[in-house]
């Protein structure tokens, strides 16, 4: 598998554990660690738009046959947490508990696989104490009015990840200078000193809490224990947070940091970033509430190759439910083929290929919309043979199991929700065959217990001179 590797700006093949091995089962799990969501609010659907790419990736991984060990980790400690928390006089824990479980259900809507690990910046105050105490050590700390910051001067080797030009990175263009005193305007605080209503923690270094980018240093060591083979975020993560990131772990430990950073673009809203401080950005229940499903949401979100910027429209969501309507019309059509076999020797080729070509598409730098472009010949191809009369249940089934595999990495095929609610279907369906059958037999009483049944659930039934058909009460 190649993939775009933003250190070196080239599409690299993949080598887990950095050595090369004969075969894909041979090599140690992929370790991942993602930037997560800082849980200050509901995270909106450019958040999504990078944890969606995240899933991709591990979803393709496994597809492929790696193992996967993956941690994102869930920032719970920063300064618009502790604002969040004192305007609403709740403690830090209670209020990025709420926010923290609201997320997980937003995955879980989004059908976005839980990952190995969710470590907490709370949590994690022993592996950054480990940090600054090896930074510490080797001189490349100071102390300012009971901050502790890095001194880039001090470390070779900064700006390599974002090859920014030192003249912008030393005008301070790009940096947040309301931050305490600094020797040089590029430092960055590792540990900040607490006001006394603030949230804080007793370190050898006096108490305080983290800065925000020592979180990420600390998880990765702690879950992993050294050099991981991918990191990711958004674009907007490579500087300064990753480009800090590589500093303080390379700079305290010695060993390289990351192997592969992978970095997902930006979601837009009319062309520019959707983003919270520009309020431009609608969260995934905003989008659900205007009627639009998860699924067409998820679709979207990943349609287009990450590292391309895609621009958020209600259009792209309704060109989404088309895409998702073909899919759908296949499978119905699969499921209402004749039993036995049409003896149809043209179905396993075309899935082999199909398989193939999916496949050849998402090794080349995971390019989704090449790989979903392909998956809309197949379903083209298969509806053509359908209609020759070609396709009896033997060779639906193999179209079947050939979308549940490539849905392993998709996930919008057999979406969740939509299973859910087609069990439902056949609930309905199932009554009211029994119904029929109970009416047949003359058992009225049964008859008329399947319709209130189903009544208390809100669905109407009609009997017609075509039998009985039933409708969702409005
Ligand atoms: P945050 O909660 O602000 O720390 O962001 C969580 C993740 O979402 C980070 O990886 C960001 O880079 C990413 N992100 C923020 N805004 C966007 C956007 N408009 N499009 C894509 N990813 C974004
Ligand atoms: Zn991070």
């Amino acid at each position: 598998m190649k993939i775009h590797n933003t250190l070196t700006g080239l599409r690299e093949e993949l080598v887990p554990g950095g050595v090369k091995k004969p075969s894909i089962a041979d090599y140690p799990p992929v370790t991942i660690y993602s930037c997560g969501p800082t849980v200050y609010g509901h995270a909106h659907i450019g958040n999504f738009r990078t944890f969606m790419f995240n899933d991709l990736l591990r979803r393709y991984l496994k597809f492929a046959g790696y193992r996967v060990n993956h941690a994102m980790n869930i920032t719970d400690v920063d300064d618009k947490t502790i604002a969040g928390s004192g305007r609403e006089g709740v403690s830090l824990r209670e209020y990025t508990e709420r926010y923290t479980n609201i997320f997980f259900e937003d995955l879980k809507s989004l059908n976005i696989e839980p990952v190995e690990h969710y470590p907490r910046a709370t949590e994690s105050i022993d592996a950054m104490i480990d940090i600054m105490n090896r930074l510490g050590e080797k001189g490349i700390v100071y102390e300012k009015e009971g901050s502790l910051y890095f001194s880039i001067a001090k470390f070779g080797g900064y700006g390599g990840l974002s090859r920014l030009d030192t003249r912008e990175i030393k005008s301070g263009l790009r940096y947040d200078t309301d931050e305490y005193e600094k020797d040089d305007v590029r430092d960055f605080a590792l540990w900040k000193s607490t006001k006394d209503d603030e949230p804080s923690w007793d370190t050898p270094f006096g108490k305080g809490r983290p800065g925000w980018h020592i979180e990420c240093s600390a998880m990765v060591r702690k879950i992993f224990g050294g050099t991981i083979d991918i990191h990711t975020g958004g674009v907007d993560l490579i500087f300064p947070h990753h480009e800090n990131e590589i500093a303080q772990s390379e700079a305290a430990y010695g060993d390289r940091f990351v192997r592969c950073w992978i970095h997902c673009e930006h979601l837009l809203v009319e062309g520019s970033k959707m983003s919270k401080s520009k309020g431009n950005f609608y969260t995934l229940r905003d989008i659900m509430e205007k009627g639009h499903s998860p699924r067409a949401i998820r679709y979207l979100l990943f349609s287009a190759h990450y590292r391309k910027q895609l621009n958020f429209t209600f259009d792209g969501l309704h060109q989404a439910d088309a895409a998702l309507a073909r899919i759908d019309n296949l499978l119905v059509r699969l499921g209402d083929v004749p039993a036995g076999s049409a003896g149809n020797t043209e179905i396993a080729p075309l899935i082999a290929r199909f398989m193939e070509e999916f496949t050849s598409e998402m090794e080349d730098d995971l390019n989704v919309s090449g790989g979903l472009g392909k998956l809309f010949d197949f379903i083209h191809a298969v509806n053509a043979q359908i209609n020759e009369g070609a396709v009896a249940r033997e060779e639906s089934d193999l179209v079947m199991n050939a979308l549940r595999r490539i849905d392993a990495v998709l996930g919008v095929i057999f979406f969740p929700a939509d299973e859910a609610a087609s069990g439902d279907v056949a609930r309905i369906e199932a009554l009211i065959a029994e119904r029929r059958d109970a009416k047949k037999a003359k058992n009225f009483g049964r008859a008329d217990e399947i319709r209130a049944l189903l009544e208390a659930d809100g669905i109407i039934l009609e009997d017609t001179k075509d039998g009985t058909r039933w409708k969702k009460r409005k």
